[in-house]
């Protein structure tokens, strides 16, 4: 059995201020919340104060970016040590909207994954096929290839570390939703391909979630999918009720 995950990107969004307002609203709304492991990733910024509120709960912390190295002339930049150090449990690595607008790659990705799992953090690790990519027929070879770059490397053991997540870029903050069926087919087609990278039990045991616009009324049709293990949700993470409605899925 693999437990779920409903995990919040929180993007550019919220004060340290309303990030604490968020997780005082959630707290109650999911405190009895069982078998679904929920995660929430605010800002840098704000980490370290959330972390103390989620001190007492059954919510994980997740930054939305590390870097490979531990340490150095590295400006700007945070290693997954001190993203730890901050109360992290989880990173999230490779977002559409890093690779987008950031020059995220495949060989960034596959750093950042193995630096975040030598640190002890489980990484959240996106790929997904755009509108064009899609409409010419290449979901598979650009998700296989997303994969197989972001994993490359990787033993089947520290794959226990990795959730991945299928977000079709076209579905995100847009309204448009995979159907369950477009969803699943996508999500069976990386379960397969895991399996044929690190063998059969690695694939059973990986989570992989769906992202793009989940919503609370679109959450249990998702779910109800064999191999949709869970949510990355962006914008209904940004209010406690519509997210709580999703990690709450199954009541
Ligand atoms: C995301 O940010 O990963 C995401 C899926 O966003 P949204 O739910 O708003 O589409």
């Amino acid at each position: 059995m693999r437990t779920p995950v409903i995990a919040g990107n929180w993007k550019l969004f919220k004060t340290i201020a309303e990030a604490m307002a968020l997780v005082d609203g959630l707290k109650p709304l999911v405190a009895g919340t069982k078998g679904v492991e929920i995660v929430v990733a605010p800002v840098f910024t704000a980490l370290s104060r959330v972390a103390e509120a989620l001190a007492d709960s059954n919510i994980r912390l997740a930054a939305q970016d590390c870097y490979w190295e531990e340490e150095g002339a590295f400006t700007g930049e945070v290693a997954p040590k001190l993203l730890k150090d901050a109360g992290c449990s989880h990173v999230i690595i490779g977002h559409s909207e890093r690779r987008q607008y950031f020059g995220e790659t495949d060989e960034t990705v596959n750093k950042k994954t193995r630096a975040a799992i030598a640190a002890g953090l489980t990484a959240i690790v996106c790929v997904g096929e755009t509108l064009a990519e899609r409409e010419a027929g290449a979901t598979f070879a650009v998700v296989e290839t997303q994969i197989s770059g972001g994993l490359a490397g990787l033993s089947a053991a520290s794959l226990e570390q990795v959730v991945i997540a299928y977000e079709p870029v076209w579905a995100i903050g847009t309204g448009k939703t995979a159907s369950d069926t477009q969803a699943q087919e996508v999500h069976a087609f990386i379960r397969s391909l895991v399996a044929k990278l690190f063998g059969n039990s690695a694939a059973d045991a990986v989570r992989i979630l769906y992202g793009g616009s989940v919503k609370p009324d679109n959450v249990k049709g998702l779910m109800a999918q064999a191999d949709i293990d869970g949510a990355l949700v962006g914008g209904a993470s940004l209010k406690a009720d519509s997210f709580a409605a999703i990690a709450n899925f199954g009541a």
